[in-house]
């Protein structure tokens, strides 16, 4: 993306991804198809984004991070994104670290931050069960106190990544839904977090049969009196709702900051395949407008979601008033996962029957792209959170 209005700092840390990227480059292709045939996310792409230091900017210098900012992983995102190697994980370990920073101990924060900045080690977050996904307040997995901690009992599903992540944050309930209903006590009282190792006796954890993203697959996690120490709370008990709630913003930035980044590497194609593809005489078909003109809209969709995504994430890191950034991070990641979506749609029409053929890597972004209107958080809760909060419309569920 255009980098004329980028602070001195903010372009450094785009050409440390794009030194990253070139690194990478010569071995682009064996890694789309780690991703896509072997449904893989290719460790050497984390290594090197953890040795440029490019995981740690959400994370103090005191706690061996770089303490840039939710702008800087804004920036590095859109790089990776825009080759088709975005990272859920990456954006799942920086969510439980802020949690971690956010309601952690200091004894916590010095034993899980710095290896997180370091990149040695990755997280899983549980909070979605077969029953509850957008309405996360009726998760039924329990964590009841024991001597010395709590034991958890229950199920999750569609969790990403938990085959390489070395630890799993899981919301689970220490006052169970059915007692807070009873009590007259707010939904969102009653939840707890915990930082579960993926070893942890009692915890199995099975793949699901979806369409993998970035290389990351999905799983259930079944939880049968999985024992979790004292220390491996994060948060205050009953109340990790509010650390859920202070990652929500940046979980929607850096969302948005990879449909940004998805649109570009569609562009990029869609661009390149027009410039060169002859139908009729010697006219490339990027010159025809049916062509141009949809490539054309689709850029300027994508430069309103990315400086959308900016105010936000700066917004975000000059400490503004949640709900303030809460109106733009949400409407950054609408508008740039149904960008990328048309976005990914135009460049397979753009390369005709091409776009169909594997070794383009256009047919299988579908599928990526797509998520992004429905995870981690779908379209629809996005217009919710905006006719409510910045409409003062009455909320209808
Ligand atoms: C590939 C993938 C990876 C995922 N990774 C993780 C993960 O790592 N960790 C994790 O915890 N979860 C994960 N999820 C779960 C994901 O966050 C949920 O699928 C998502 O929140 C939607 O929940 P649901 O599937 O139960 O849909 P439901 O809650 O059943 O909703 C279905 C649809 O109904 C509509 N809808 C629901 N409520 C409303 C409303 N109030 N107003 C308007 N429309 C509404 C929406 O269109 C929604 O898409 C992942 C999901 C996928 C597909």
């Amino acid at each position: 993306m255009e980098r004329a209005f980028l602070t001195p700092e903010q372009a450094a840390v785009v050409e440390a991804a794009e030194t990253v990227m070139d690194r990478l480059r010569p071995r682009h292709r064996e890694y789309l198809r780690t991703i896509f045939e072997e449904q893989r996310f290719p460790e050497e792409v984390w290594e090197e984004m953890a040795r440029a230091g490019l995981l740690a900017a959400m994370i103090p210098e005191e706690y061996g991070g770089s303490g840039l900012g939710l702008t800087a992983m804004a920036l590095v995102m859109e790089v990776f994104s825009r080759y088709a190697l975005s990272n859920t994980l990456v954006l799942l370990t920086t969510m439980d670290a802020m949690a971690i920073l956010n309601g952690g101990t200091e004894a916590q924060k010095r034993r899980w931050l710095p290896p997180i900045a370091a990149g040695r080690i990755k997280l899983a977050f549980a909070i979605t069960e077969p029953d509850a996904g957008t309405n996360t307040f009726r998760i039924r997995t329990v964590a009841r106190r024991v001597d010395g901690g709590y034991r958890l009992n229950g199920q999750k599903a569609w969790i990403t990544g938990v085959d390489v992540a070395d630890g799993i944050l899981v919301v689970a309930r220490t006052v169970p839904y059915a007692d807070v209903v009873a009590q007259g006590l707010p939904r969102q009282y009653g939840l707890s977090l915990f930082l579960v190792d993926r070893t942890a006796p009692g915890l199995r954890y099975q793949a699901m049969e979806t369409v993998g993203i970035e290389g990351f697959r999905q799983f259930q996690l079944f939880f049968d009196d999985v024992e979790v120490e004292e220390d491996r709370r994060i948060g205050p008990e009953h109340e990790g709702v509010r650390l859920l709630f202070e990652a929500l913003n940046p979980e929607r930035i850096i969302g948005a900051a990879i449909g940004v980044g998805m649109t570009g590497y569609c562009l990029d194609k869609a661009v390149a395949y027009a410039k060169e593809r002859r139908v009729f005489g010697d006219t490339p078909t990027g010159a025809y407008q049916a062509v141009q003109h949809p490539l054309a809209r689709i850029r300027i969709l994508q430069e309103a979601a990315w400086m959308l995504t900016l105010r936000a994430a700066e917004g975000f890191d000059r400490r503004l008033d949640p709900r303030t950034v809460g109106a733009w991070a949400n409407m950054a990641k609408y508008l740039a996962a149904e960008t990328a979506f048309e976005a990914i749609d135009r460049a397979i029409q753009t390369h005709g029957g091409s776009g169909f053929v594997k070794d383009y890597y256009l047919v299988q972004m579908l599928a990526p792209v797509r998520l992004l209107k429905t995870a981690p958080v779908n379209n629809e809760m996005i217009l919710n959170y905006v006719a409510e909060n910045v409409l003062g419309l009455p909320r209808s569920y």
